[in-house]
């Protein structure tokens, strides 16, 4: 194995895979009201597709893998996925991020299944605003309950993924923060970005900087060292919480410049960013049978076209697909 790096010497170790692009929730900002047309169950990749397309990218380099949607869980017999996954040698990390809706209900079968560690995307602790941000009633408890079980079933960290809304749940802030110190949690505040919600996207920006501003107010914040996590978080810590406060900052900071990761749609198209529309197709070719070596240099294809860095700052923002139609 050499290992792959793309045209600006970056090495490229990290793919996320998209399993479908259906969700059980609506969320404002990822989703547009009137839902986005579903591909069809034959435009979605099988899992032994998957299967084959991640062997061949690890035996290139890739060493791991994360698993995304739409909501993932939606999606039947996930648990056979991952244990399909975790029989291919160089995947060396298998983890998933989910809304948790049903995270209870299959967090023991995943861990079973080889699953390492889970991202929990929750914006809000407040039942009517769960409601609001993600047009779906009565479902904040399953939130809390699955991370309950996925921690209590070891599935190691969990992290609490929250985007940070201005106007919408700022003044939740102090709260998440203090899940950290009393119950042990990671949280991560990420930037908005405006993508595909509606209305005026871009007044509900709310900057790391301004967070955490706003965490401060409860207690000093101290680094994480040595540096956690091994994707584009900043980790810090309150003195006496064994819980950890991450900020990801997409917009403000970009981390274009050590990003690691190629991502995977539900319907087989390899994507070198998340922020630029260029696609590289695998479903087709695997479809007429491509050889091994054949997949293979298409996967190295996608790693030579990845652009440097994105152009959020610049205004420009990919039409082709939303959010949930990418694998955020
Ligand atoms: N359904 C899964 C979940 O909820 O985690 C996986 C897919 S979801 C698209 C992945 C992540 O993208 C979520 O944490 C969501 O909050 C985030 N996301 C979606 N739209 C976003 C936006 N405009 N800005 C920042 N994060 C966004």
């Amino acid at each position: 194995m050499t290992g792959l790096s793309d045209s600006f010497q970056r090495p490229i170790d990290y793919l996320r895979i998209s399993v479908t692009d259906r969700c059980n929730l609506r969320c404002i900002y990822c989703m547009p009201s009137e839902g986005v047309r579903l591909m069809s169950h034959d435009a979605i990749l099988t899992y032994e597709e998957i299967y084959t397309i991640a062997r061949a990218a690890a035996e290139l380099g890739i060493s791991k893998v994360r698993i995304t949607g739409g909501e993932p869980l939606v999606r039947s017999g996930l648990p056979e996925l991952i244990r399909m996954l975790a029989q291919i040698d160089d995947l060396d990390d298998i983890s998933l991020t989910t809304n948790g809706l049903l995270l209870g209900r299959y967090a023991a079968e995943l861990k079973q299944a080889g699953l390492r560690r889970v991202n929990v995307s929750l914006d809000t602790l407040k039942p009517d605003k769960f409601e609001f941000i993600t047009r779906c009633r009565n479902k904040l408890s399953d939130v809390l309950e699955g991370i309950e079980v996925a921690r209590m079933v070891g599935l190691n960290p969990v992290k609490i993924n929250t985007v940070v809304m201005s106007g919408i749940n700022d003044d939740e802030i102090p709260d998440f923060a203090s899940k950290t110190i009393n119950d042990e949690w990671h949280v991560r505040f990420i930037e908005f970005m405006p993508f595909a919600g509606e209305g005026d996207t871009a007044s509900q920006f709310f900057s790391a900087s301004d967070i955490r501003k706003r965490i401060e107010l409860l207690g000093k914040l101290e680094s994480c060292l040595p540096s956690i996590g091994n994707g584009p978080a900043k980790y810090f810590r309150f003195p006496n919480a064994r819980g950890t406060i991450g900020f990801i900052t997409p917009v403000s900071e970009h981390f274009c410049f050590h990003c690691n990761r190629l991502r995977l749609t539900a319907d087989g198209k390899l994507r070198p960013c998340l922020l630029a529309e260029d696609e590289i197709d695998l479903k087709q070719p695997l479809r007429s049978g491509v050889s091994s070596t054949g997949l293979k240099q298409l996967i190295k294809e996608a790693v030579v076209n990845k652009p440097l860095r994105h152009h959020l700052a610049e205004g420009y923002i990919p039409k082709d697909r939303s959010f949930c139609q990418v694998g955020g």
